[in-house]
């Protein structure tokens, strides 16, 4: 069933758009397909003429075709009026669910017992509707076979020494890559961090908002402030730009006097806590490696500048092309997600036997998924080797 919580009504339209196309020049979608009305700028007249034609026939359609978005967030870093394309659909959604929302929903809010379900059954899905679609990118879930660990830590800042740290591993890390959280309690460990008893966590909510389930989103919200509270309030490790993004997103109202600017201090990137620990590359790494900024990742990526100093050699400035991720687009449009992880792999150019590193979870699954042959890509902490497995685990 739709979720049937009271939702809020669809937002004002936004007269606010002053159509200078900034929005255009950086919209993923547009860029890999050319298509001018799925723009943010045509969103945004598209939510506004809905907003005030409740009569015409084609409010449906037209509805649809306004939903076609990424959620990749680049619409309002470009916009000097700070308009969210994902955040003005998250809202419309909400007011109009149908079955792609239940189904996204579920399959957030159920990942404990749906991912591991579908992965086992990933073999006999079928290849084409609705439930292929969601299928394609549990490729990208699983752990790649035959990838030894290339990425040594080889001396450890030890700046957090009698801190309580806390990981929060998002959805996929919790209920596919448990290998990302392993590798993240290790390294907090080797920067001597108190491990923070945290069971419990949910997803950040953001997917859950962008796709019009305010109640949901609300719930996990609510949940993992729970669970932090519980645990004494202690510093966040998030190691997915996109959690970290929505996680830094939460709304005053959810707070305790005070509480808001403790939770903001908490949620910090893995990578800035380990503070100058150093990396040492394993002779059996790839011959090329390559990082793939993510959407939601700061002008001052801590992922990369981390990666940066292990490989000793910069990566460029500027976001990467967006990997086409796309949250509830893959199941609405999956042709489209695939067009912008084409015209992103494109892009990158990597040469063969070439790795793609990245620092959000949505990044490393699509990119996993949508790699050309012979060609690999994925979430730094896979890449992660410890000089000595046995050494104690608080992670196991
Ligand atoms: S969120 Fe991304 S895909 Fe969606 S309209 Fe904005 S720039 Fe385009
Ligand atoms: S950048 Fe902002 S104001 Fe300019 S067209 Fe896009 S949404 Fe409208």
């Amino acid at each position: 069933m739709p979720d049937t919580t009271p939702q809020p009504p669809l937002p004002p339209p936004s007269d606010d758009c002053i159509l200078c196309g900034r929005c255009v020049a950086v919209c993923p979608l547009f860029a890999a397909t050319g298509r001018e009305e799925l723009s943010p700028r045509a969103k945004f007249l598209l939510l506004s003429r809905l907003a005030r034609d409740k009569t015409s026939r084609d409010r449906t359609a037209a509805a649809d075709l306004a939903g076609l978005c990424l959620s990749c967030g680049r619409c309002r870093e470009a916009c000097p009026l700070g308009l969210s394309a994902p955040d003005a659909l998250g809202a419309m959604r909400a007011a109009h669910p149908g079955w792609p929302e239940f189904v996204w929903g579920q399959w957030i809010t159920r990942a404990g017992i749906l991912w591991p379900m579908a992965r086992a059954l990933h073999g006999l899905a079928p290849r084409s509707g609705p439930l292929a679609a969601i299928a394609a990118p549990l490729k990208g879930l699983a752990p790649p076979r035959d990838a030894p660990g290339w990425l040594v830590p080889g001396r450890f800042d030890t700046c957090l020494a009698g801190r309580r740290v806390a990981v929060f591993p998002g959805c996929v890390a919790a209920h596919a890559r448990t290998d990302w959280l392993r590798a993240a309690r290790r390294l907090l460990f080797g920067a001597k961090a108190l491990p923070a008893d945290t069971p419990g966590f949910a997803c950040c909510g953001e997917p859950l908002g962008h796709a019009g389930l305010a109640s949901a989103q609300d719930a996990a919200r609510r949940t993992n402030l729970r669970v932090w509270r519980k645990a004494g309030r202690p510093a966040l490790a998030v190691f997915c730009a996109s959690c970290r993004h929505g996680l830094e997103a939460y709304p005053e109202t959810l707070f305790a006097p005070g509480e808001a600017d403790m939770w903001r201090q908490a949620v910090t990137p893995l990578s800035g806590l380990l503070g100058d620990t150093r990396f040492t590359v394993a002779a059996c790494a790839p011959r090329t490696i390559l990082y793939h900024r993510p959407c939601r990742a700061p002008a001052d990526d801590p992922d990369a500048a981390l990666l940066s100093r292990a490989l000793g050699r910069p990566f460029p400035h500027g976001p990467s092309p967006c990997c086409g991720f796309g949250g509830i687009l893959q199941i609405t449009a999956p042709d489209l997600t695939a067009k912008t992880a084409a015209a992103c792999w494109q892009a990158h150019d990597p040469p063969p036997g070439a790795h793609v590193l990245t620092s959000c979870a949505g990044c490393a699954t699509q990119l996993a998924a949508a790699a050309p042959p012979a060609v690999t890509g994925g979430h730094w902490l896979a890449a992660v080797r410890f000089p000595d497995d046995r050494d104690g685990d608080p992670g196991d």
